[in-house]
């Protein structure tokens, strides 16, 4: 059996990801479920699955659950808390696989110590490799941990490349990576309708069913540009050899341009248990109860080209790369207070941009040299949008 612990399991890829995991119990077995304040979600994921640990990163919910779990006579099941818990459970014996799924900075550490413990990494939570780059990717190198991109354009970028692809992209004789979007709910509307977005419109996504930071970061283009950041770390490649192209369907789910003029892509319905499955069981293939594609309803493909107007944080984004070092963290850390002021509707959506590139002016980014200057630009950058969101 495999042991799989799944970091976010509460969330919408941790509930896909126990949904292809039950499908293969044979196979894979739960050994960890973590989340951050949601109990009762927590305690219905603890009697489907039985996991040894159960970890609630808030402390509170921690003893809540250990008290529920008593009252249900699961108390095997041991409850651990706080950052110590879900590092502890990411880098154990037990744990063969571990499912980063946390969203945001929260997601880091966690992600970083399954990178130590030599694990294979599912790797959802984008954001942890946007703010470490060149640490997070030397800690994989350094203790032969497997890191697979479970971010479906990633995967098919993964898919699409050559099977012994060791990052060089000109040996590989790749010429470019198309990354593609959906664009979001906003991608043709008119752009002075944008200054009075709801929360409840942007979380709207027309293609995915998503958590609410990512899906205000899909309506933004954050998204992509985060994706952008995380594509250049995952095969390392320069920004200007990553081309986004809009394709609304999402069908599509990323392509390879090889210098012999072929293009490889992967295709497939929207659904993230693709792309979970393809990790999972990498590199053979389990089924994931995905609806086969079919070409005849889906009928036509469109592209479209990048509007930076419209969506000014995919620009920033590429600057943030093009500058490096902190300044990927910095962009990410305001992009993470911005979206959470909007959520609770004390930002227009249109201001998202503005605070993450008034941040960007407002802090210096330095060369990366430690996980600690990482962290503490993150704070700083956090502390600056909160002021400027203030
Ligand atoms: P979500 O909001 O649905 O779930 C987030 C999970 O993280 C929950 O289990 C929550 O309890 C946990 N969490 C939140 N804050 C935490 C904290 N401070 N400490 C510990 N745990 C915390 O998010 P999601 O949509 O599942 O996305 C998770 C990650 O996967 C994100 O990084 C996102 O960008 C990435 N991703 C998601 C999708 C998707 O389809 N949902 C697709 C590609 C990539
Ligand atoms: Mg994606």
């Amino acid at each position: 059996m495999i042991g799989v612990t799944v970091l976010g399991s509460t969330g919408s890829i941790g509930v896909n990801t126990l949904d292809v995991l039950a499908r293969h119990s044979d196979k894979y077995r739960a050994v960890a479920l973590t989340a951050n304040s949601d109990v009762a979600k927590m305690l219905e994921q603890c009697s489907a699955c039985l996991p040894d640990y159960a970890v609630m990163a808030d402390e509170a919910a921690a003893e809540t659950l250990a008290n529920e779990l008593r009252q249900a006579g699961l108390d095997d099941i041991q409850v651990l808390s706080g950052e110590a818990g879900l590092i502890q459970v990411a880098s154990m014996p037990e744990a063969d696989y571990v499912m980063a799924a946390i969203v945001g900075a929260a997601g880091l550490l966690p992600a970083l110590a399954a990178a130590k413990a030599g694990k294979r990494i599912l790797l959802a939570n984008k954001e942890a490799l946007v703010m470490s780059g060149k640490i997070f990717m030397d800690e994989v190198r350094n203790n032969n941990a497997v890191l697979l991109p479970v971010d479906s354009e990633h995967n098919a970028i993964f898919q699409s490349m050559p099977a012994s692809y060791a990052g060089n992209m000109a040996a590989s004789g790749v010429r470019q990576i198309l990354l593609t979007a959906s664009g979001g709910p906003f991608r043709s509307c008119e752009l002075s309708e944008l200054d009075a977005v709801t929360p409840e419109q942007a979380c709207a996504h027309p293609n995915w069913v998503m958590g609410r930071k990512i899906s205000v970061d899909s309506a933004t283009m954050m998204n992509k540009g985060l994706e952008l950041i995380e594509a250049c770390w995952l095969f390392n490649a320069e920004p200007s050899q990553i081309q986004v192209v809009i394709h609304p369907q999402s069908v599509i789910h990323s392509l390879v341009d090889y210098v012999d003029g072929s293009v490889l892509a992967q295709l497939g319905s929207p659904d993230m248990r693709t792309p979970i499955a393809n990790a999972l069981a990498w590199p053979e293939r389990i089924d994931a109860g995905v609806k086969k594609l079919n070409l005849f309803d889906i009928a036509r493909l469109d592209f479209e080209e990048p509007d930076f107007d419209r969506f000014p944080c995919l620009r920033l984004a590429y600057e943030a790369m093009q500058q490096g070092g902190t300044a990927s963290a910095i962009l990410n850390a305001a992009n993470e207070v911005a979206v959470d002021a909007f959520l609770n509707r004390r930002l227009k959506f249109t201001a998202i941009a503005a605070v993450v590139e008034q941040t960007m002016k407002g802090i210096e980014p330095a060369a990366v040299t430690s996980l600690e200057q990482i962290l503490s630009a993150d704070a700083e950058a956090r502390q600056f949008a909160q002021a400027l969101v203030h």
